[in-house]
């Protein structure tokens, strides 16, 4: 069976129909995350066609599934990688080293001279210490610096933790050079879930202004990495995926004339609509005969695949075969015995009124931030390792 996508239609609830087809005919014991590799290329492609010249660096993290990293290979991405074990699960599905980079900005030293042994020659950073790690391990390597982005138009910003202000870039540039790397650039991220392309204008302004200070300061930037923030539908209105990155692209050109080569780390936007989750209702209850709040509790929570509820930022689409029945409100949670497993609350979701226990739930476009948060693995960190004496 072939599916084929018009080239922006994604931007729709469209069920894509193999992944209904797939969990229509099968039952689960489990909560499943069902990943369309089909949909996949196409959202590839799709974002390849409005980023253009920009390199492709597929955020592994969204999800590190060992298909989809193979398909993406075939399809020629390059992979940003965040840890040793997601540089080594690019590499192991035939990606080359000089398309693999090392973009966080905290790294252990010994996984430093590891990536660096494997061929790894791209490293970002936004502190002296991390620097100084590069150069004690990758000696040479090409590093650049991560700026802080102070506005955010997004639902789920990256802002505070990652980056550094202007002043500190330039220093850090200095720095690079000084310790024997090849500074190349820079790079930050909007946001993750960043709906429109024009909510990238005031960040794009804030770091054509750092770059061109750079420029002023004698160095010699060919790297932009514009980082992620690519939408997924969630239900609320984006922006088509072609045009969108066009539309980013065209702004970036506008602001950053001449820039050798830039890249971009689209995670979620890649993904996100691939995947359909299959749940079940487990309960569905009140709490006293005057409560006006029905509870329904799934078989999947905060802490087996939807992290991203938390602050209830994602908001997920839900799906039954009860959808023609009547609907209302209900606090929809999850099954473990935390009360922070509470998914929607503030703003209840709407769910048939006839949802019972044992019913399927579809929890649409969950392909990205769902496996690996449920992982015991995320990001390639290891978990606690437990030892009892
Ligand atoms: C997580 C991450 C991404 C992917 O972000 P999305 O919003 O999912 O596209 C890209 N770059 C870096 C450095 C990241 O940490």
């Amino acid at each position: 069976m072939t599916l084929h996508f018009a080239q922006d239609a994604s931007s729709f609830a469209v069920a894509p129909s193999r992944l209904d087809a797939y969990v229509a005919s099968r039952s689960f014991d489990q909560p499943t995350l069902v990943m369309d590799l089909d949909r996949v290329s196409a959202q590839y492609r799709a974002l390849k066609a409005g980023l253009g010249r920009a390199d492709i660096h597929y955020a592994v993290k969204a999800n590190p599934a060992r298909q989809i990293i193979a398909r993406l290979v075939d399809l020629g991405s390059h992979f940003d990688a965040a840890s040793k074990a997601e540089i080594a699960q690019c590499l192991a599905e035939g990606a080359s080293p000089a398309d693999v980079s090392f973009g966080n900005t905290i790294k252990r030293a010994s996984d430093i001279a590891w990536a660096w042994d494997q061929g790894i020659t791209l490293f970002a950073a936004d502190a002296e210490e991390e620097l100084e790690k590069i150069a004690a391990n990758a000696p040479g390597a090409s590093v650049y610096i991560r700026l802080i982005v102070e506005v955010s138009h997004a639902d789920w910003p990256l802002t505070r933790k990652f980056g550094c202000d202007k002043d500190m870039a330039l220093r850090l540039l200095d720095y690079a050079k000084a310790l024997g790397l090849r500074p190349v650039g820079m790079s930050f991220h909007v946001g993750s879930q960043t709906r429109q392309a024009a909510m990238w204008a005031p960040t794009l302004d804030a770091m054509a202004h750092i770059w061109q200070a750079a420029l002023d300061a004698g160095h010699m930037l060919d790297l932009l990495n514009i980082g992620g923030g690519f939408p997924a539908f969630y239900g609320e209105e984006i922006d088509a995926p072609t045009a969108y990155a066009a539309q980013v692209m065209q702004m970036v050109e506008a602001r950053f004339p001449n820039v050798a080569n830039i890249m971009a780390e689209p995670g979620r936007g890649m993904v996100a609509e691939a995947g359909v989750i299959v749940a079940e209702v487990m309960l569905t209850s009140r709490k006293s005969d005057r409560d006006m709040h029905r509870w329904v509790f799934l078989d999947i929570g905060r802490f087996s695949g939807l992290a991203e509820t938390e602050g209830e930022a994602i908001r997920y689409q839900f799906e039954t075969a009860r959808d023609a029945d009547p609907m209302g409100p209900c606090i929809l949670a999850g099954p473990s015995c935390d009360s922070a497993d509470v998914l929607y609350e503030k703003r209840p979701v709407s769910l048939p009124l006839s949802l019972k226990a044992g019913d399927r739930v579809l929890i649409r476009n969950t392909g990205a931030y769902t496996s690996t948060y449920s992982s015991v693995c995320f990001n390639g960190f290891p978990p606690l390792d437990v030892v009892v004496i």
